[in-house]
């Protein structure tokens, strides 16, 4: 990892902080909150892991604007104490313990606008999912010159062992050029060269190959990828997860193909919810493109404006894909 082995530490060891106040949010939701639909879980979680991360990098790497998802505007409101409090308890016990004042200006440290070398952070993605109990991500990545460099997502209900479901949660990471590595999200004794490294799966034939999209049809159709999985005579039974957990299952040969078809003219993706997964999964060998087959363009601020969808696969197959999903109509 030459040339940025301080950039991967530091994001590595931030990734996990965050992931240990997001998973002891976590396991405090209830069925009453569910019913609730109480949202001050996910949000005390998000804010807790965009602190500890913006603060983590602005330790290390002072001079690197940080993008992320989340800003303490709302926070600083005068009605907001409580809530500023719960996260000030969050991060005690991990051992953080810090002021409402700092907390807000770590959060804060995430409103960097880009530049030519910057972070992207979301500090939970697939908050639907961390609601329901099941996947959500922290993801991270370092762009250079508009090339994805770095990236880390941690993934902390993905196992790390496919088969059993007790294993522990997964941290995916991968520089340019050197390939895509997991371990555990936990073990923060587990050194960098220890970490195992993965690829993309082989599949070549339809009938082996496993769609992922969305849980939520909002986000991806359903209906449309279901035309085109039938389009290429993909038979298994598409995986739904939330998060970029789905560019970790691809990567690891879980999933051959994830598809995120546009559901309606206005939306526009934002770097954050694409950065780390897609340097995941082209380390892995993996290809990914817009729903046109373009590649992801990240130098134009906070959103993909150049790109429409996403269209993400195992290498082999991927023109085939993008063909299909054209002509589908996909548009
Ligand atoms: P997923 O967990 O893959 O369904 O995606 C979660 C992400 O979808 C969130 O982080 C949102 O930023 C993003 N999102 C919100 N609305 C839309 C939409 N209409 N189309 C695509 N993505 C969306
Ligand atoms: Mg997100």
């Amino acid at each position: 990892m030459d040339g940025y082995q301080n950039e991967l530490q530091t994001a590595i060891a931030a990734v996990r902080q965050a992931a240990r106040v997001t998973q002891a949010v976590q396991k405090q939701i209830t069925e009453d909150v569910l019913e609730k639909q109480d949202r001050s879980p996910v949000t005390i979680a998000d804010y807790a892991s965009q602190a500890v991360i913006c603060h983590a990098l602005k330790e290390a790497l002072p001079d690197d604007p940080i993008v992320g998802e989340e800003d303490a505007a709302e926070l600083r409101g005068v009605d907001n104490a409580g809530f500023v409090n719960r996260i000030l308890e969050e991060l005690a016990a991990i051992d953080v313990d810090t002021t409402a004042d700092e907390v807000c200006s770590w959060i804060d440290l995430g409103n960097g606008t880009g530049g030519s070398r910057f972070w992207t952070l979301d500090p939970i993605d697939g908050t639907k999912g961390f609601l329901r109990g099941q996947q959500y991500a922290i993801s991270l990545a370092l762009i250079v010159d508009g090339e994805l460099t770095v990236a880390v997502l941690g993934c902390p209900n993905l196992p790390l062992d496919p088969d059993d479901e007790t294993s522990p949660g997964t941290l995916f990471f991968a520089v340019r050029g050197k390939g895509a590595f997991v371990f555990s999200v936990e073990d923060s004794d587990v050194s960098i060269a220890e970490a195992v490294r993965v690829h993309t799966g082989t599949a070549v034939d339809w009938l082996d190959a496993r769609l992922c999209e969305s849980v939520e049809s909002g986000h991806s159709s359903h209906s449309r990828s279901a035309q085109i999985a039938e389009s290429l005579g993909i038979t298994k039974e598409p995986i739904r997860l939330d998060s970029q957990a789905k560019y970790a299952v691809v990567a690891r040969g879980q999933a051959d193909i994830y598809l995120r078809l546009p559901t309606g003219k206005a939306y526009q993706e934002k770097i954050w919810d694409h950065a780390g997964g897609v340097l995941v999964v082209q380390e892995a060998g993996g290809t990914v493109s817009d729903i046109n087959g373009k590649p992801l363009d990240f130098t134009q601020g906070h959103e993909l404006t150049q790109n429409r969808g996403v269209v993400v696969s195992n290498g082999p197959l991927h023109e085939a894909v993008v063909k299909a999903v054209q002509d589908a109509g996909v548009a």
